[in-house]
């Protein structure tokens, strides 16, 4: 199969939204008066982000679902994309459940792949997404305000929980582990939401490398503080029943290759120096009176990242206004915690006492 033979026949649909789609030297793509255009890209790294012999169809979810997380962040309403992809081979199966995967959620969401690039190497897939939001109306991270609430979407966590397990970091039950690995592999972009947070919230931001990390990005840009209460965090009856779990020292490894250990680095921030957990707490009191146990959960929680939920603030006034998106949307919308002067976050337990898990995210090059 030639390059342009693969173009065509897994790449190539009508793109009614567009001037010109696949074929040309350029798409050309018409913007709505009064509309900006929102433009971002995210890549997915085999052996980073990815097994190399993950489900194709999922990973062409997963490749464009990212992405629209990113515009979801922004509010904005996604319009087209472009996919380039590095190919170690031309393989008709991976590449027929991979268009199916990325075409099933591009057709959710009414996006239109308009271009792209294709070439030969090391699996590599990256997707430039680009959408639509009215002038001045767009959700940034700069314009959090103090005194708003923060709030979160959906549940955080499990996504965390199942790589956990697929580096035998934890023992799920199969039943628990299809639901973590659905979070995993499945992520679903608040679209909806973003766009319905216009003129209601004051910035949001999509948790891909854990809340704190994240939600830091808000602080440092608005240079504002946080403070968090960790038990309204949203977290699954699954996440919560593996507390007193010992995450890595009584499991032996299920699966060794040197792909788990990249992703090992990748996942460093929730469990690696568990032993050294006594120091990583600041005050000794938790919901458990454990240890060990909590940190898995704190971490996962709190830094594991991969959960494209969104975070946002939103003044104290619109409290009624999120709870009533939220009925709408029948998605959870957790308020946990407000925006405060100062900067960084802090997360409290119950008792008051503050929660420090050491690391707050993935960073690539740390
Ligand atoms: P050029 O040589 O001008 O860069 P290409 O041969 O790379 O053009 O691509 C030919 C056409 O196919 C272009 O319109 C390009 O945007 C599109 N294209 C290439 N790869 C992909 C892909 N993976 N998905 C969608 N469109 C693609
Ligand atoms: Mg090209």
């Amino acid at each position: 199969m030639s390059e342009f033979d693969l173009i065509q026949r897994y790449f190539t649909r009508a793109t009614p939204g567009a001037e010109l789609g696949v074929g040309d030297d350029a798409a050309l793509l018409r913007v709505g008066s009064g509309m900006e255009l929102a433009v971002s890209t995210d890549m997915l790294v085999s052996g980073t982000h990815f097994l190399p012999d993950a489900d194709p169809f999922l990973l062409g979810h997963k490749t464009l679902a990212v992405n629209l997380s990113d515009l979801a962040a922004m509010g904005a309403q996604p319009r087209w994309a472009l996919l380039s992809l590095a190919l170690p081979e031309a393989e008709e199966t991976w590449l027929q459940k991979f268009s199916e995967g990325f075409f099933a959620l591009a057709d959710q969401h009414g996006v239109e792949l308009v271009g792209g690039d294709t070439t030969r190497g090391p699996l590599n897939l990256c997707v430039t997404i680009m959408g639509e939001v009215p002038q001045g109306a767009a959700l940034r991270r700069s314009a959090a305000q103090l005194g708003d609430d923060i709030w979160v979407s959906g549940r955080l966590g499990d996504a965390a929980l199942a790589l956990a397990h697929l580096q035998g970091k934890v023992e799920l039950s199969a039943a628990d582990f299809a639901m973590c690995a659905l979070a995993l592999h499945q992520p679903t972009p608040r679209i909806e939401l973003g766009m319905a947070l216009r003129g209601v919230a004051h910035s949001a931001i999509d948790v891909s490398d854990g809340l704190l990390a994240d939600l830091g990005h808000i602080l440092e840009c608005s240079k504002l503080g946080a403070e968090i209460q960790f038990d309204a965090l949203p977290i699954s009856d699954t996440l919560r029943s593996y507390s007193g779990q010992d995450p890595s020292l009584s499991f032996p490894r299920r699966r060794e290759s040197s792909l788990i250990k990249t992703l090992d680095s990748r996942f460093r921030g929730i469990t690696s120096d568990l032993p050294a957990c006594g120091l990583s707490r600041m005050a000794s009191s938790s919901i458990n009176d454990g240890c060990l146990e909590d940190l898995l959960i704190h971490r996962c929680v709190l830094a594991g990242g991969d959960d494209y939920e969104l975070c946002f603030t939103a003044p104290i006034a619109h409290r009624v206004a999120v709870e009533e998106l939220s009925h709408r949307m029948n998605l959870p919308l957790t308020r946990i915690g407000a925006i405060v002067a100062g900067s960084g976050c802090t997360v409290r337990a119950a008792d008051g006492s503050i929660i420090n898990i050491g690391e707050s995210g993935y960073d690539h090059f740390r």
